[in-house]
Order: structure tokens, then sequence, then C-alpha cells
């Protein structure tokens, strides 16, 4: 599967902007990892001159080693996207003309924020279909602690070897089925967020974002047999998803109030998890899906729960949940209010809009029911959480991210738990 970039970078009619995508090449198909050395020479680039970036897992499940000038190995254990995991690789790594990373998400981002650093290109080759961010402009860092999205690097070239990623565990796949189920509730709070005038929004992207995820789930049991095809599919939707945060220009469409949820658990705010990043966005977006449900069913006298000018937390009820170490960041993060000027009254103005673009996420039982034909995780349990912790997760989550959602207005309750 050769993709046409061209497609990605048009004026918008819809929106009237114009969208763009940087990546030069993207190939999905069996034995894609071969081309490795092709692809960069019609990039103009010199192969010999290369960094590849590996983990110990992922020496282990390609075909052949490259002939680049270094091969890096980075060791699986404990490796995340942030200082150390750049550290690492800063140390390791002499000069080269660009970097391949051969792997999955966090080995992308390590890779992304050194290249960037060093004002080189990178190729990308995932090994598992496991996120979305392949094809991001962005990366998921975890510095001083915070959860952060750093603009950096997009990648010239993606390479995905589908012999190769139907290979990958399965729990990596799931991952990256659980990132993209999240598309629901992350694209209809970008509307709604549109619908107040908090963000651009374009139904163009949308689209490109909607499309990507049925795709995902039309291939659910293709990937539980191991087809090559539907793993093509799979990460075929992931850089759909990935290319739809460059054309849009921030991580809007993609990430929503399940990411902010699973970045409390990433950043250990409430508890700490080592469920994949996928695995958390999924039990996310079914804890999303059945609040906002309940406020459905309520319908418009669930604002009488509110406050009715939409107050922030106060600061000391803030720091007394996130702890000191996280306190200045996140007071910082909250410092112009996304909701100031809102009041419920705005909210109930456009219920019926509102509630209409709601409940365009499937309810719970529906979500499950795809879930449950990959045997992707649904429950806190399987995560590694309590079930305690899930109204308090939805009530601190939006504060890790000053960007609109309901979830983020559903936090200004008159009884808060917390103060
Ligand atoms: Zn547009
Ligand atoms: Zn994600």
């Amino acid at each position: 599967m050769n993709i046409d970039i061209s497609t990605f970078n048009f004026d918008c009619p819809v929106c009237g902007k114009h969208h763009g995508a940087d990546v030069n090449t993207v190939i999905i198909e069996q034995g894609a990892f071969n081309r490795l050395e092709e692809v960069a020479v019609s990039l103009g680039l010199d192969p010999k001159d290369a960094i590849a970036v590996y983990d110990t897992n992922t020496t282990k499940i390609v075909p052949k080693r490259t002939t680049c000038k270094q091969e890096v190995i980075l060791p699986a254990e404990d490796l995340h996207a942030n200082e150390r995991g750049t550290g690492l690789l800063e140390e390791m790594a002499e000069k080269g003309s660009y970097f391949i990373a051969i792997g999955s998400g966090s080995l992308h981002d390590i890779t992304r924020y050194v290249a960037f650093n060093r004002g080189v290109p990178f190729i990308s080759c995932p090994t598992a279909c496991s996120v979305d961010g392949f094809a991001s402009n962005s990366c998921a860092m975890t510095l001083g602690g915070m959860k952060l999205t750093v603009y950096c690097r997009m990648p010239i070239a993606i390479v995905a070897d589908s012999l190769i990623l139907k290979d990958s565990p399965m729990k990596l796949t799931r991952s990256g089925f659980g990132d993209m189920i999240g598309k629901y509730t992350s694209v209809a709070d970008w509307k709604i967020s549109g619908l107040f005038g908090k963000d651009d929004f374009c139904q163009n992207i949308a689209d490109i974002q909607m499309k990507a995820v049925r795709e995902v789930i039309d291939c659910c049991p293709g990937l539980k047999m191991r087809d090559p095809d539907a793993y093509e599919k799979l990460m075929y939707g992931l850089i759909l998803s990935g290319l739809a945060m460059q054309m849009f220009g921030t991580t809007r469409p993609a990430s929503g109030p399940e990411h902010h949820i699973s970045h409390t658990w990433e950043m250990g705010v409430l508890a700490h998890t080592d469920a994949l990043h996928g695995e958390k966005v999924g039990v996310a977006t079914l804890i999303v899906s059945k609040k906002y449900h309940e406020v459905l069913d309520i319908g418009p006298s669930y604002l009488d729960r509110l406050i009715p000018e939409l107050t922030i937390m106060p600061k000391e009820s803030l720091r007394k949940i996130v702890g000191e170490k996280l306190f200045p960041v996140i007071e910082e993060q909250n410092r112009n209010d996304t909701l100031a000027g809102m009041t419920v009254d705005t909210i109930r103005e456009k219920w019926d809009d509102m509630a209409a673009i709601m409940r365009m996420i499937p309810p719970y039982e529906e979500l499950k029911k795809i879930y449950d034909s990959i045997g992707a995780m649904t429950t806190m349990e399987e995560i590694g959480l309590s079930d305690d912790l899930i109204d308090k997760s939805f009530m601190i989550a939006p504060y890790i991210r000053n960007r609109f959602t309901f979830m983020r207005v559903m936090g200004r309750v008159k009884e808060n738990p917390f103060i």
C-alpha cells in the first residue's frame, strides 16, 4: 500500500484553511523493511550516513539488520520518552545525516526529539501498531514529571512492514486499537469546542479521523487472525490519525478527554499503572462515554448541578490533589482557564446542538462489544487501577491540559468532592 501524500495537502473548502502534511513517502506493505535504503536514496539521503535506532526487543524481530553508519540499541526495559530516554540516545548516537526509528511509540518519540534537537530528519519504521503518533509532528514527552506535547519533527518517510507488524505482541496491537477508538470522544469534544468558539474545527479533518476509526473497527477480526492485510489497515488508520494532527496543526483532532485521563495516570497523579498508552486510552474512552451518556439521559437539567459561572477549582484543593512537585506546572497550565467567559447559560443555549454531537459517541454497551471483538481491556482492574479512581480521575484530568472538553465543564460541579 503506497499512500498518495498529495491528497493530504489541500486548500480546505470546509474551513477555508490550507491543510498540509510534510511526510514525503508512506509505504505499508509486506516486506517494506527491505525498502528502507531505497526510500532513503529516493529522498536524497545517504544510507551509509544514517543512525538506526532500535531497542533490545526490536533488533530481534526485523528480517535483517541495516547497513547504516551506526546501529544504536537502547535497553527496552523501562524505556520511556523522558529525559532519561532522550539522554541515552544523545549519549550513544554518533553524528549522522539522519535517523531511522525502528520500534514502537516511545522509541519513535525519543528519536524524533533527538533528531529535532540535532536538526536532522528521521525515517519512521514502526514495528507494532501500538499508537497513532508515528506520522505526528509532536511527541508525547514526560519532562519534569509533566506529560507534555512537544512539537518537533515529523518523519520524512514512514516504512511499515506488515510482516513485522502482524507478528508483534497482540497486547501492542490492542493498544493501537485503544488509541484509535478514543477518537470517538476526542473528535466529539473537538466539535463541541468548535460549537462554543473555543477551538477552530474542521469537519473535513474530523471525517478523515472517523473514517480511520471505522476502518480499524472493521479489521478487528483479521487482526486476531494475524492477517497482514488487517495490520496494513490498522497501521493506515494510525497513520491517518497522525496526519490529521499534522494537517490541523495541533493534537486536537486526536486527543481529548480520554487522553487527558490517560495522561493523569501516566503522570502518576492519582496512581501509577504500567498499562500501555492505548490500553489506558481505551478504558478512559469507556469512562467518558458512560459519563457523557449519563448527562444525555438526564437532559439539560443536568446543568443545574454546575456552578453557574463554571469557576475553576480553588488552588489549594488542586495543590492537595496533584502534590507540591506538579502543582506549579499545573497552575501555569490553567492560568488562562479555557472556560473563562463561559457560564452554564452559554451551554444551555446550545444544549440541543451539543447533545446531538455527544450522541455520536457510541454508548458503553456498543463500545464494549467492539472491544470484545479484539479482546481489548475494558476495566480499571485490567489496567491495574481501582474503580474508586474513576470519578477522581474524571475530575482531575481536565487540569492536566487547559483544553476545552465537556469533561472540563463537568468538573465544575457545586458538590466537588475535593473541596
Ligand atoms: Zn479544513
Ligand atoms: Zn494517543
